[in-house]
């Protein structure tokens, strides 16, 4: 019988999180993937006997952990290079150490970066990101070029601002050219590489966006059926400053109600400052919200009220938000989101604990239901697209294979040993559609 090149199982310790709350594992799991989707999910042993007689390829990870791979729902690939730079809160980093950045992100730049920076993705284990590229239309196109050839599920939007943009490119056009530009490389990519790669519209936030960008944004989203992303109350002097220029709003949410902008293709980046009217507007619209807490304690922007979202019903995905998030590490964001939780709980005592388990959920399923991707990605269920990372827990124990046995430990133990020291140096493989999108260059130490 001929070998089936897209027919293989892999071996290892599964664990995921389909709903909040939850933790499934199998210590010495197997997942069979055929045409890049999950076909069959089981005991090693069982599949092992079960396909005795057909030919797959075993890939043997031995106690690796397989999870399924990390959603980052919230990032800016142009800032990257200026990870952990500047002291100071939102506007003044925006205009003193970011707005520089993102002026000198050209076609040629994106062209050499952006294949570091989605190949730092994979090795991180992201294997679906949403992301912010510069103002540029050759910039944003490089982008897409790199992401197509990177094998990652990606949803990018070229940067759109009108009021007081860095380009400061024909001023008076700036508005027509952003929607221009914005539309032909949504007809370009949207749906690219059977859609793998789509299109987000992205006017930046209501302080560098004037009505007609937002409102003319939000009608080309819904008809080309692609996302929508922006930035919500961040930052209280960012919220002071849409207060003013938004005299007729209610608050800050309804200047993008009023302007179309709140569907359930909309990702509404932190939303830290929100009453609750505002939170019961985005509910009722079904947005979703990226809660990127690394970049909301590097700005010092505010500790998120993640139990109101997630009452009002709200998707809540995780973002890293490089480069006010210092890293593209998923792991740390969750992290970050366990310390924002715990930060909150020193103060409110009754507040519900967030536990390893519910920030990995948010990490992965939850960030799959942020982008109405719950039927395709987002936890290991036959069907799925085979989505998933190798990784090495040698690699983040204490004293690696001299010190605790895997066996000595809980699937809730492992999890938190990922989460508070995880990062690429444990990444063994990063797997989208079933294609290995990276491989770490020698095989780190095993358990
Ligand atoms: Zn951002």
């Amino acid at each position: 019988m001929q070998p089936d090149p897209t027919l293989f199982g892999i071996r290892g310790f599964l664990i995921d999180a389909p709903e909040f709350g939850s933790l499934r594992s199998r210590r010495d799991g197997a997942i069979i993937v055929k045409n890049g989707r999950f076909a069959e999910i089981g005991d090693y042993e069982d599949l092992r006997k079960r396909h005795r007689d057909t030919p797959v390829r075993w890939v043997d990870r031995g106690s690796a952990l397989i999870f399924p791979g990390l959603i980052d729902c919230h990032t800016h690939l142009p800032q990257y290079s200026a990870v952990a730079r500047g002291e100071s809160q939102l506007l003044p980093w925006l205009r003193e150490d970011i707005f520089p950045v993102e002026r000198e992100f050209t076609g040629p730049r994106a062209r050499e970066e952006a294949p570091l920076f989605f190949r730092e993705l994979a090795r991180n284990g992201t294997t679906t990101a949403m992301v912010y590229a510069a103002i540029y239309e050759d910039s944003c196109e490089a982008g897409f070029e790199a992401a197509e050839r990177s094998g990652l599920r990606v949803i990018l939007g070229k940067m759109m601002m009108d009021l007081g943009s860095y380009g400061q490119l024909q001023p008076k056009k700036i508005l027509s050219v952003s929607l221009i530009e914005s539309e032909r490389l949504c007809r370009k990519w949207h749906g690219a590489a059977q859609g793998r790669i789509e299109y987000a519209f992205s006017p930046r936030f209501a302080v560098a966006c004037s009505e007609k960008l937002m409102r003319s944004a939000a009608e080309l989203a819904q008809r080309f059926n692609a996302y929508l992303q922006t930035h919500l109350a961040e930052n209280r002097e960012e919220i002071e400053k849409v207060r003013n220029l938004h005299m007729s709003a209610l608050d800050y949410t309804d200047v993008y109600e009023k302007c179309g902008m709140l569907t359930p293709k909309t990702m509404l980046g932190h939303c830290l400052h929100l009453s609750s009217r505002e939170i019961d507007a985005i509910a009722a619209a079904q947005a979703n919200v990226a809660h990127c807490p690394t970049s909301n304690l590097f700005l010092a922007s505010g500790l998120l009220k993640l139990d109101q979202l997630l009452r009002a019903g709200l998707a809540v995905g995780l973002g890293s938000d490089v480069a006010a998030g210092p890293e593209l590490n998923m792991w740390q964001v969750m992290r970050g989101a366990l310390d924002v939780q715990k930060a909150r709980n020193m103060f409110e005592p009754n507040l519900p604990r967030l536990r390893p388990r519910e920030a990995f959920h948010l990490a992965t399923a939850g960030g799959a239901r942020a982008l109405g991707k719950t039927a395709a990605i987002g936890s290991l269920d036959a069907g799925k697209e085979a989505d998933m990372i190798v990784v090495d827990l040698a690699a983040l124990l204490p004293y690696g294979n001299q010190g605790k046995r895997i066996d000595d430990l809980t699937t809730e133990d492992i999890l938190a040993l990922c989460i508070y020291r995880g990062g690429p140096h444990a990444t063994l493989e990063t797997y989208v559609r079933g294609n290995c999108v990276y491989r770490a260059p020698e095989p780190a130490t095993r358990v």
